[in-house]
């Protein structure tokens, strides 16, 4: 047995609540020790005799000495998170308590559990799949009101549904396929080849989309990366204090994200936008000569996934024309905002023409609403909804696109006209990979790896 399974009959534990000093801190065991390990730490009550699902109050207790008041709250296995017996201590939140609690407890024999051991379990007992389990990360690490919404749809198996639909398909078509090769001496097809090629095709299509989605599933988990640009006194930094006087999200950290660049985050519509570069934003650069500062921009600009150009409205039109079009060989998506209009009369009859203009005063917080809601719509375009299956983790993305490369092989063997042997394996491959999602297929390095990202204790 290799070392992810090693150490599976162990009772493990760990601080289920954030290390530090909070108002109560729950410690959390699993396994079949669990019981008995606190019970001889509970005189109180004999625990090995209590019904599962109830909490009991009493004092932990260690050679006659007590350690804390505690509550605990009893699961027995299977009816628990991890399948298992659990235990749950809700002790005071002071760190001193919760090592001496855990020490106690290891004296009697539980082992500290490894990064992400609970849920490893609750995978491994069948109570959740792979991607659920992922999900719980997830959820843990949500921002948003958006990021947790497509997490908790994850977690409680849309997703994997959507998965397990198709790949049943696609097994119902393997099995007739390899049955063909079983009589392969007498040129039968068993499989009808019509109704196969028109399933690949749903399957190709429902990939894509799930490929597709996860752009969109990227920018709900970590974000949408904004430039705002434009010359010296344009308005950038008042834009900048205007946003985030209303909507400064407050973010830990964001996971894959770089953050060598100083930035705010601001929330909008369940969406965070990073504005990168905020620094550069904040320091006076009139004094930069210009040709600096426009290497500044470009530099920023292809950081950014959203530009957002800002000028004074009453500048010179040639020049404010010029500065688009300049934009417009950059092939980033941007949004044209006049600021100042406050005191640009005219501004509408000096744009006209002009589609996808915003008209704001970032110092007299006009439009800025209107700023807003462009900002959320060039990321979503309408398309897709929380509730719809989106892919947010790039585990998925890569096997889903191994699959859809498997798919389009059959395709192509189809058109061909090629021997059911032949397509076997490109079958098997698409299979595969559906399956390495949702963990029905599945080695221990790759659990080792997905588990080893979770933080302890959960
Ligand atoms: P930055 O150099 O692009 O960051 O520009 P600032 O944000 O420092 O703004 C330059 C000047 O323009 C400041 O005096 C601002 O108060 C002023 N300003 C910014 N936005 C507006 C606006 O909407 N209307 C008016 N009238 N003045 C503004």
């Amino acid at each position: 047995m290799n070392n992810s399974l090693s150490g599976w009959d162990d009772t493990i534990i760990a601080l289920a609540t954030p290390p530090g000093i909070g108002a109560i801190g729950v410690i959390r065991l699993s396994g079949k020790l669990s019981f008995p390990i606190v019970n001889e730490l509970f005189p109180s009550k004999n625990l090995l005799e209590a019904a599962s699902h109830t909490i009991q109050v009493g004092y932990l207790q260690e050679d006659g000495k007590p350690v804390d008041e505690v509550v605990l709250s009893l699961f027995r296995g299977p009816r628990s998170y991890t399948g298992e017996d659990v235990i749950e201590i809700s002790c005071h939140g002071s760190p001193y308590i919760h090592q001496q609690v855990i020490d106690a407890c290891m004296r009697k024999g539980a082992r500290l559990a490894k990064p992400g051991e609970f849920t490893q379990r609750a995978f491994l007992a069948g109570k959740m799949d792979l991607a659920q389990a992922e999900s719980v990360a997830d959820i843990i690490a949500s921002n948003t009101a958006a990021s947790l919404k497509t997490a908790l749809h994850a977690m409680r198996g849309g997703f994997s549904a959507r998965l397990k639909d198709l790949r049943e398909q696609l097994i119902r078509f393997s099995a007739l396929i390899e049955l063909e090769l079983d009589f392969s001496q007498e040129d039968v097809e068993f499989a009808d080849r019509g109704a196969f090629y028109s399933l690949v095709n749903e399957l190709t299509h429902s990939t894509k989309q799930l490929i597709e989605s996860f752009r969109l599933g990227n920018v709900i988990r970590n974000g949408v990366s904004v430039a705002i640009i434009g010359k010296p006194n344009a308005g950038k930094s008042t834009l900048l204090n205007t946003l985030l006087n209303e909507n400064r999200a407050i973010v830990s950290d964001i996971p894959g994200t770089t953050r060598d660049t100083i930035e705010e985050v601001i929330n909008i519509g369940g969406i965070l936008f990073r504005l990168i570069d905020t620094a550069g934003i904040r320091q006076h650069t009139s004094d930069i000569i210009e040709t600096a500062g426009v290497e500044r921009s470009l530099e920023k600009m292809k950081q950014a996934d959203l530009v957002l150009f800002l000028f004074d409205a009453s500048d010179d039109l040639a020049e404010i024309t010029q500065r688009v079009d300049d934009l417009k060989q950059q092939q980033i998506k941007y949004l044209l905002v006049a600021n100042k209009i406050d005191q640009a009369p005219g501004h509408k009859e000096k744009f006209a023409g002009w589609e996808d203009l915003i008209f704001i005063s970032a110092r007299q917080h006009l439009h800025i609403e209107e700023l807003k809601e462009q900002m959320t719509a060039t990321v979503v375009e309408g398309e897709v909804q929380s509730e719809n299956n989106i892919v947010t983790n790039a585990r998925h993305y890569h096997a889903l696109k191994q699959a859809l490369q498997s798919l389009e092989d059959i395709q192509t063997g189809l058109d061909n006209l090629i021997p059911g042997d032949l397509l076997a394996p490109d079958i098997r491959r698409a299979l595969h990979y559906l399956g390495e999602i949702t963990g029905q297929v599945s080695n221990e390095d790759m659990l080792d790896y997905i588990f080893s990202k979770f933080c302890i204790g959960k």
